[in-house]
């Protein structure tokens, strides 16, 4: 049986049920990278030039891990999802940069999608992809519409339950995800309910956050996350803030926090990559949406190799403390 392997990173969080069911569909095996480590992002960071953001370096560790463990790695590139709305461009080179900088590498597998292109050449890359299993265009076609469906259940379970993409997998696979696990919290011992903003591949990995979610759903605190919220939600907040979205996941970042800032959250996190050109941009047009509204607070985290886990855990400290004061205040004023 061919192993297919995908590297537990970047755009792992938003596709891997989808990918995992297309290829088993087609009789191949999915090998998934490990959790991320110290010693994986040491050898991703090591192939690659310094300023690259911090994502891309794990990413090259994910590959250097998976070597020898799989036929081919799978490395798309996902250059626009919707129309005229581009992917950053360290998506559109994945394939191109993996081969030059682990040449050791198993081949890889790397379609090109572009909705951009139309249906027919959309049509023509997942067939392509395919016929590497299969001479049969039907079995692809079969193997293409069950991905999707499970692309959207996957999609529901985050959005209608309120899952986080790893528990959502977790629910999909039954294979424990990495993140620790809380305790579910009490309802009525809920101190304030925060919502984390930013791509999947920094929120959900933990490694990389230093388990931010873990560390506020243990200080007792409900956490919101940009996948929560309906496809709707998050690109009619996008659109009241921006007008129109350039970057094909601007809803993570922009959509998010300006529902969250508006609606349903005491505190607004927003995490990002050093270095990354798009969320500098998007995050700072958050920022200024939440000076301008001045009703919900909102930090922002910078993360990088060399981000200090106590430096999180003090600035993470800080802003509940302000956020649990103000919410005391709050409670005063009414009664
Ligand atoms: S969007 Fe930013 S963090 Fe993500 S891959 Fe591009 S540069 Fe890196």
């Amino acid at each position: 049986m061919i192993k297919i392997g995908i590297p537990r990173a970047l755009l792992y969080y938003q596709y891997y049920p989808m990918w995992k069911t297309f290829f088993e569909e087609l009789g191949a095996e999915v090998v998934v990278s490990p959790p991320t480590t110290q010693a994986m992002v040491a050898s991703g960071s090591s192939r690659v030039v310094a300023d690259t953001c911090l994502p891309v370096k794990a990413f090259c560790g994910h590959v250097l891990s998976l070597i020898e463990k799989c036929d081919y790695i799978f490395i798309p590139v996902i250059r626009s999802v919707k129309r005229k709305i581009y992917n950053c461009s360290k998506f559109l080179g994945l394939p191109d940069m993996t081969k030059a900088v682990i040449p050791e590498s198993p081949p890889i597998l790397d379609t090109e999608i572009d909705i951009n292109r139309g249906k027919r050449e959309l049509y023509q890359a997942i067939y392509q992809l395919g016929r590497r299993f299969t001479w049969n265009p039907f079995k692809v076609r079969q193997a293409s519409i069950a991905a999707w469906q499970a692309h959207l259940n996957y999609h529901q379970l985050m959005s209608k339950h309120g899952l986080t993409p790893p528990q959502a997998i977790e629910r999909i696979s039954g294979t424990p995800e990495a993140e620790p696990k809380t305790n579910p919290i009490n309802p009525t011992s809920i101190k304030a309910t925060i919502a984390i903003i930013g791509h999947p591949y920094l929120l959900y990995d933990e490694h990389i956050n230093h388990r931010l979610i873990y560390r506020l759903e243990q200080a007792h605190n409900k956490v919101l996350t940009p996948e929560m919220l309906t496809t709707e939600e998050s690109e009619s907040a996008t659109t009241k803030l921006v007008s129109k979205a350039y970057w094909t996941y601007e809803g993570e970042v922009v959509g998010a926090g300006a529902h969250y800032l508006a609606d349903r959250a005491d505190g607004v996190i927003g995490v990002m990559a050093f270095g990354c050109g798009p969320d500098s941009l998007m995050m700072d047009t958050v920022h200024r949406r939440a000076v301008r509204l001045s009703t919900t607070p909102f930090m922002s985290l910078t993360l990088e190799e060399h981000t200090a886990e106590a430096g999180i855990v003090t600035r993470l400290e800080a802003f509940l403390d302000m956020i649990y004061r103000r919410k005391r205040k709050q409670i005063e004023v009414c009664v």
